[in-house]
């Protein structure tokens, strides 16, 4: 990738020469073309200058060749015939005006006499020659061009013609080259010939006459041999100030890129080095750094994209610091948020601060006054709780409002006794409180203390104890109560199950016992009651009430219930297929008897196995009778539909009427094993008094808590129907229970105390 300083120097170069370009060819083409017609101008004048030079040389030659026409002598000599007279006087005339030939024509046009050199004019030389009268020709030579005269010799008539030729060679072309300033040749029409030229003959610029020069050709004659004035100058001597000036043009532009590229790199190199520096302050506050000015002095638009950048980057800063209020703080009480009082405490407790105590208040009454009073009243009791707190505790950074209606106060008292003290008056104060105008409000606190460093290292840890203790406070007196590491370990306990108990059901970690139950009346074991097993993965063998009573808080019951219904049906049927007819119990919660759809899911599980619903008992609570009657009620006449079997468990320890025993569809009254496990006096008034009502209202009694022979004699005795207990067994795994049922079944009696 190019750079931008390169990119700028690039164009600002590629531009100016460009231009310089176009500048300078413009100008040397028009120069070169007013050059070159300055050059044909001058060859024109040269022409003339030749031709009158010519004309000039001619007029002269007349006159002298006039004098000797007129020579009497010379004329007597002609008339006479005197060749030898009329030769040498040719001669001698022909030396004294420089003419290079002499010849006498006769009338008759042939020629008489000639010198020096004996020359024959030809018919048709001479027929142009004397009808132009005076014109160019060669002489006897064909290479030879001369400026011809020709003169009557009269006497008086015309007895013949003087010719006189002056030739035409290189000293005369070199003399008119003197007068012209440019190369003179004379050349024959086709310019096969030269007659004469300055241009020394080695010079080819005859030939070359376009490229080396600037030639004009002017044709002198019309007649004969037609002989051409070549008039050339030098193009490099005519065109030499257009060389110079494309010189001079050339250096100029040169420097003119020069100059423009160092301007342009100059520039470029400024504008790139702020550039880079504006990159480099925008990295710094990407980076969160808007402590570092963005300082460029440059006196144009970079300078107002800095002053931009500083505004922005003073804009970030302060709405960063607005947002960090925000994530740190409640807005509407100015106070640290709980995770800006963990840092907080957390920073104390790593610097191996001194022991504090975390107190969380819990406000109560808020949701009423919200929904009551208005948002806009409740937020005015925040505030003004937040503002009794500040006033009492008197610290900086001690305060925080960790949750809605929660608040947290650090105190660095170690006595106890003081921070009561403090929860109570907190408690006092909040319990009127003016909220502006003429409001008054009525708050309860529930105040939880966990102690650093007795009851945690990290403070998210600490006031997660505070809060745990809080919610202790409600059962205490004073409403506050410290952190109780044995509390701790229960809550974490429980929050295990309630996190594991769906995982138990489909993972596998349930099991089911059998405890065997005795008929008097039969004198054998008739049933079982399926009774439920958890071994948790870490916990170990959790206690059935333990997990049942979470399960039904956190509504997973119905989950259990039916998958003991399921294998308990299935165990069951498996026996049932081996001979073996027993009936099975299974307890059922309260909630189970207010689900409409238990008794079809009952039906079907019975069906599924091929079962009779007499196959079944189930177990209900005293307790899960008085929810929802009128549909627990539905319930248990649908179960009893199916042949179900109802059983109260733990008969005596509820509040059950006896009217609604009657009104509802219940088979059999259990009694509770408290009552059976020890037969004082008051027990033995309670279960025998069961029995008899059990009786009286038509119901099967059964007494489960057997753990001795005396208990179960005295049990028989009054009348009961079935016994349960550790005396029989104790609830059996199913291959134990099968073994315990082929152990009994081969004794007459199924009663150990008559085996013996
Ligand atoms: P429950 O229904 O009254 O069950 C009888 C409890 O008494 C059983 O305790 C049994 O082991 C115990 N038990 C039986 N005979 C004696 C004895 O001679 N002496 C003593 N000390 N105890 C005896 P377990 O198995 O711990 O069950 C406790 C309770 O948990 C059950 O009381 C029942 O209410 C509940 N439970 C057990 N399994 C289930 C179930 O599948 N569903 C529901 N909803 N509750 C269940
Ligand atoms: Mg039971
Ligand atoms: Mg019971």
């Amino acid at each position: 990738m190019a750079s931008l300083k390169h990119r700028i120097a690039f164009a600002a170069a590629g531009v100016v020469t460009a231009a310089q370009a176009a500048t300078i060819g413009l100008v040397l083409y028009v120069a070169e073309g007013d050059a070159e017609a300055r050059a044909m101008e001058r060859l024109a004048i040269g022409s003339r200058v030749v031709a009158d030079y010519m004309e000039t040389h001619k007029a002269q030659l007349e006159l002298t060749v006039n004098v000797l026409a007129s020579d009497f002598a010379f004329r007597s000599a002609v008339a006479s015939f005197d060749l030898p007279t009329v030769t040498s006087a040719l001669r001698n005339h022909a030396n004294r005006i420089a003419a290079n030939q002499a010849i006498l024509v006769g009338v008759d046009g042939f020629t008489i006499a000639s010198a020096p050199r004996h020359v024959e004019l030809s018919r048709e030389v001479w027929k142009d020659v004397v009808d132009s009268r005076t014109t160019l020709a060669t002489l006897g030579d064909t290479a030879s061009l001369h400026q011809v005269v020709v003169t009557p010799v009269r006497a008086p008539d015309v007895i013949g013609w003087v010719v006189m030729g002056f030739r035409i060679d290189d000293a005369l072309a070199v003399q008119l080259r003197n007068l012209t300033g440019m190369e003179v040749s004379f050349v024959s029409r086709r310019a096969d010939e030269t007659y004469a030229s300055s241009l020394m003959p080695s010079a080819n610029g005859l030939h070359d006459r376009s490229t080396s020069f600037f030639t004009r050709v002017d044709q002198l004659t019309n007649d004969g041999v037609m002989p051409q004035l070549l008039l050339q100058l030098s193009r490099d001597d005519a065109l030499a100030g257009y060389y110079a000036l494309s010189r001079s043009m050339m250096v100029l532009g040169a420097l003119a890129v020069c100059f423009a590229v160092a301007i342009a790199a100059f520039s470029s190199n400024r504008i790139t080095r702020h550039l880079k520096s504006l990159a480099d302050a925008a990295r710094r506050i990407s980076a969160g750094d808007y402590g570092s000015p963005v300082a460029i002095r440059s006196n144009d638009e970079v300078e107002t994209l800095a002053d931009a950048l500083s505004t922005m980057q003073a804009g970030i800063a302060e709405r960063e610091r607005q947002i960090r209020r925000q994530a740190t703080h409640d807005a509407l009480t100015g106070l640290p948020n709980h995770e800006q009082a963990v840092t907080i405490l957390d920073a104390r407790m790593r610097d191996g601060g001194a022991p504090f105590a975390a107190i969380v208040l819990h406000i109560h009454g808020l949701h009423e006054i919200n929904s009551s009073l208005g948002l806009e009243v409740g937020d005015a009791v925040i505030g003004s709780v937040a503002r009794r707190l500040a006033h009492e505790v008197r610290a900086e950074n001690h305060i925080a409002r960790i949750a809605d209606n929660r608040f947290l106060v650090v105190s660095e008292e170690r006595d106890p006794g003081a921070i009561e003290a403090l929860g109570a008056r907190l408690r006092d104060e909040f319990e009127v409180l003016s909220v502006g105008g003429d409001i008054q409000v009525g708050l309860s606190l529930q105040i939880g203390v966990a102690e650093f460093p007795a009851h945690a290292r990290d403070a998210a840890t600490l006031v997660r104890k505070a809060w745990g203790a809080s919610l202790e406070a409600s059962t205490t007196k004073g409403g506050m109560a410290f952190f109780n590491v044995d509390r701790d370990a229960q809550h974490k306990r429980r929050l295990t199950i309630m996190r594991d108990i769906k995982a138990a059901v489909l993972d596998d970690q349930l099991s089911l016992v059998y405890q065997p139950k005795y008929d008097v009346r039969t004198d054998r074991i008739g049933g079982v009651e399926a009774l439920l097993r958890w071994h948790h993965p870490t916990l170990g063998a959790v206690p059935v009430t333990e997990f049942i009573e979470v399960a039904e808080q956190t509504r997973n019951i119905g989950r259990l219930t039916r998958w003991v219904l399921r294998r308990a049906l299935a165990q069951a049927s498996g026996w049932r297929q081996r001979g073996m007819q027993l009936t099975v119990a299974v307890n059922v919660s309260a909630h189970d008897l207010t689900d409409v759809d238990f008794p079809q899911y009952v039906r079907t599980v019975l069906a599924e196995h091929g079962l009779s619903g007499q196959t079944l008992e189930l177990e209900v609570t005293e307790g899960a009778l008085v929810y929802d009657l009128p549909r627990v009620r539905r319930t248990l006449e649908a179960l009893h539909a199916l042949g179900v079997r109802i059983f109260i468990d733990d008969f005596g320890t509820g509040f059950s009427s006896l009217a609604q025993l009657r009104d509802l569809s219940v088979h059999a009254l259990k009694i509770d094993r408290s009552f059976v496990m020890r037969l004082d006096e008051g027990n033995t008034h309670i279960v025998r008094s069961t029995i008899d009502l059990g009786h009286a209202l038509d119901l099967e009694v059964v007494a489960e808590g057997v753990e001795d022979e005396i208990a179960v004699n005295k049990l028989i005795s009054w009348g009961c129907d079935h016994l349960q207990g550790y005396y029989f067994a104790k609830p059996l795994a199913p291959d134990e229970l099968e073994a315990y049922l082929a152990r009994s079944m081969a004794t007459v009696s199924h009663l150990p105390v008559r085996r013996s």
